[in-house]
């Protein structure tokens, strides 16, 4: 996917949220620009797309609404390797034998996969910013952006712009600065160079301290338009059907958009309610093979199945509280089948089904079996879905009757 070059320097473009962006570029050329920017949202939604375009904005000499592309900075800024623009992201811890500060030696260690994730960033500004590395016994170690990192931002904030009028630091997931990191971070949101501009992104805003917080401008956002990342999609060489359907199941986010467009969508969806009407009757025939389709599918990772799980509960509930208005359905299609599950299960508690489905995905980052892990969230949907309505049995059958 996204073979076609989409912008003039060749990378993904920056998809909807224009509002926050329009609202950035005025404020800087209306001289009102905050020195710290929060950038607040679920992911995929483009923090750090939006973050990225308002740092090169930064630092560019024109004047208009979007970098110039003809200046000196523009021309550097496209690789994101320009002396005033910084990108900082949580990296994995790294042991090395005879230190005793392990942990800020991450950086160095790191230093070809920071290189390489920048460059990724530079062709798509979606691409993920966070480091996989494998700890010793496994599992993917804790990412974290540690003092050491920030120490190294507050030292290079002090010194004049080597090029631009700015220096511009972008900060991925803020929210995985520990509290030391934090603590040393507010010292320079307190007191801010007069030439320096923070750009944080958080999908979790809560784990910063209340203090970082308040000396940030917070800009939310939202998730964007189905419409929006259809079109995307399919100029990126999706073709329209997958593109429509890829984009509506996907709550909004690019990257979820994305990993459905590159798999058969439609398939999975359909496991996902086979699913869940195995878990209804818990029907210990059906069940075994639902579960199997469920996670053995090569064209998706893990995740998406959950997420499509947790969105068709979303749905339940968009629908209960929205009258006859389906047009917020993600399940968009499945029109029925959600009308059928509420008029069966009336009581059905969808943040609890919500919450079974994530711990489901966190038995198995431990490492249980997927038959237990699936099993146990098949009961607990059960559970959630709560006593079935007697007098529904009717429209629940043909509910199951016309999707069988
Ligand atoms: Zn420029």
């Amino acid at each position: 996917m996204a073979k076609k070059p989409l912008t003039k320097s060749g990378s993904f473009p920056v998809i909807g949220q224009m509002r926050i962006r329009r609202l950035l570029a005025q404020s800087l050329r209306a001289g009102r620009a905050a020195h710290a920017y929060l950038l607040v949202g679920p992911g995929g939604v483009g923090k750090t797309a939006v973050a990225l375009e308002f740092a090169r904005l930064l630092l560019c000499s024109g004047d208009g609404d979007q970098p110039c592309e003809q200046c000196d900075d523009c021309r550097i800024s496209r690789t994101l390797q320009h002396p005033d623009l910084r990108i900082v992201f949580p990296l994995p811890a790294v042991k090395k034998s005879s230190s005793s500060d392990d942990d800020d030696n991450a950086a160095d260690a790191l230093s070809e996969e920071i290189a390489a994730t920048i460059t990724r960033l530079t062709r798509d500004p979606y691409a993920a910013t966070e480091i996989e590395k494998k700890s010793a016994v496994g599992s993917t170690a804790l990412q974290l952006i540690k003092i050491g990192e920030i120490r190294s931002i507050l030292h290079s904030a002090m010194l004049k712009p080597y090029q631009a009028a700015r220096k511009v630091f972008v900060i991925c997931h803020a929210d995985t600065m520990n509290d030391s990191a934090q603590n040393a971070f507010l010292k320079v949101l307190e007191e801010p160079p007069e030439a320096g501009y923070f750009l944080l992104t958080t999908e979790r805003e809560q784990m910063l301290r209340p203090t970082v917080r308040s000396r940030c401008q917070r800009i939310p956002l939202f998730p964007l338009p189905a419409e929006d990342l259809a079109k995307a999609l399919a100029e990126s060489g999706v073709e329209d059907a997958a593109a429509n359907l890829s984009a509506q199941l996907s709550g909004g986010s690019v990257t979820r958009a994305r990993e459905l467009a590159k798999g058969d969508v439609r398939a999975l969806q359909a496991c996902v309610i086979d699913f869940l009407k195995a878990s209804a009757t818990c029907d210990p025939f059906k069940l075994p093979a639902a579960a199997d389709a469920l996670l053995g599918g090569e064209s998706f990772p893990q995740h998406v199945a959950f997420d499509l799980l947790k969105l068709f509960f979303r749905d339940l509930s968009v629908r209960r509280s929205a009258s006859a208005q389906a047009s917020g359905l993600t399940f968009g299609e499945s029109e029925a089948i959600v009308d059928g599950v509420l008029s069966a299960f009336p009581d059905v508690d969808s943040d609890a089904a919500a919450r079974a489905v994530d711990e489901c995905a966190g038995h198995l980052a431990r490492g249980y079996t997927e038959t237990f892990a699936l099993y146990t969230l098949a009961i607990r949907l059960r559970e959630c879905l709560g006593p079935r309505a007697s007098t529904k049995h009717s429209s629940t059958r043909s509910t199951h009757a016309s999707h069988a």
